[in-house]
């Protein structure tokens, strides 16, 4: 049985039955036409026995129930009743091929694979009607999932806290647009192969097994380009370059890799689409750190706003600076907490601003600065802060 086969006879019509007809239905027709037609009942008439031929062929395919479903997914697939279908015979007939290339490969998507178009065709008319040996079982009508794509983004850091949306320019590899696939020069249309009617598979013989091996003539693909696409060299493939605007959720972090579900390559035969990956860059911060959903930043305070307490202004990723107290006594490195003032969370809710000080010694001194802080020191003095420490080290 050929792909030409399944695509130019209507079983169902030389059966006379609708197309949802039970295998009981099937048969009964069946055995009232060829009851009609036997040759034995018609002494001889060549045109009853073609018709009884027609008639025993179109039920070998519908009461075998795998067979049926094939037929019915190949006519799906590339439409039924196609009397300009360019047979092996060879040669464009100027109606076209049936059926549409663009439409098989146009969502294969991503340059991933490892095939060009000649193995998909293969595969696909390989699986539909090749039963050589039995070694095919998967059907390509079924739903296919389209191709996940990676891309990658480079965010600022305020775009990785806040959430941002990026144009992402994603190539993938589709059916070439000058031939839509087929591989054949504008105009013209590829002839199935005549040494594999199609199928795309040869078999060989070794003793007792058979084996099916990609055809040699069309190297698998079913079908042969006389004239090939100068666009794509007869491959059949194109780069096609589209634009998508990829939401980035707030609190990406640098490295990290997110997935975008549904945004990669369209499916196939209804499937769904692939994902789209994201590799995330996030350009450092001067000012401002990030501790997962927390933002962390270093403030100097003088040792006068460190030992007296002070109210400090503090800036923030966005809007006015938040005035954070400082109690007495605050020592060095002491870390302070701003709430809300963090990353975005997914529910929306902020994390906090975490605010570190550090105590900075004024590098220059005015006379009255001096004086004061030599009276400081002279007052304090009775207060050794090594003391303990001595201690300490002398007792171990
Ligand atoms: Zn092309
Ligand atoms: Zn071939």
């Amino acid at each position: 049985m050929s792909t030409k086969d399944y695509l130019e006879k209507d079983y169902y019509a030389v059966l006379g039955v609708p197309k949802t007809a039970t295998a009981e239905e099937i048969k009964k027709a069946y055995r009232k036409l060829a009851r009609q037609y036997h040759p034995d009942a018609n002494q001889g008439s060549t045109e009853t026995e073609s018709k009884f031929k027609e008639v025993s062929e179109a039920y070998d395919v519908l009461s075998d129930a795998k067979r049926r479903k094939e037929y019915d997914e190949a006519r799906a697939l590339f439409g039924s009743g196609v009397g300009s279908y360019a047979g092996g015979s060879g040669g464009s007939r100027g109606g076209g091929f049936p059926f549409d290339f663009g439409d098989l490969f146009g969502g294969t998507g991503g340059g991933a694979q490892s095939g060009g178009t000649g193995e998909r065709i293969g595969d696909i008319f390989g699986g539909l009607f090749n039963r050589g040996g039995g070694q095919r079982t998967t059907s390509t009508t079924r739903p296919r999932r389209g191709q996940d794509i990676e891309s990658e983004v480079s965010l600022s850091f305020t775009e990785a806290a806040e959430g941002t949306t990026v144009s992402l320019r994603l190539t993938t590899s589709s059916a070439c647009t000058a031939c839509t696939g087929t591989g054949a020069k504008a105009g013209t249309t590829p002839r199935v192969c005549p040494t594999c009617e199609g199928t795309g598979a040869a078999s060989r013989n070794l003793g007792n097994f058979a084996f099916s091996e990609p055809c040699r003539d069309c190297k698998g693909r079913g079908l042969l380009v006389d004239d090939p696409c100068p666009v794509c060299d007869g491959s059949g493939r194109g780069k096609s370059t589209r634009t998508i605007q990829a939401r980035i959720p707030a609190g990406v972090g640098d490295g990290q890799r997110i997935r975008l579900k549904a945004k990669g390559a369209p499916g196939e035969n209804g499937g769904p689409a692939g994902d789209l990956y994201v590799q995330i860059h996030v350009k450092a911060h001067s000012v401002f750190g990030r501790s997962g959903e927390n933002l962390t930043i270093t403030v100097p305070v003088t040792f006068a706003e460190a030992a007296l307490g002070a109210e400090i202004r503090v800036p923030v990723l966005k809007g006015l600076p938040v005035t954070v107290r400082i109690p007495e006594g605050t020592p060095n490195g002491r870390t302070f907490r701003v709430r809300g003032r963090g990353v975005t969370r997914k529910d929306g809710t902020k994390g906090d601003l975490l605010v570190t000080v550090e105590v900075t010694v004024p590098q220059q001194l005015d006379d009255k600065a001096r004086t004061l802080l030599s009276e400081y020191r002279d007052v304090t003095s009775g207060a050794d802060p090594r003391a303990e420490l001595i201690q300490q080290a002398r007792s171990e």
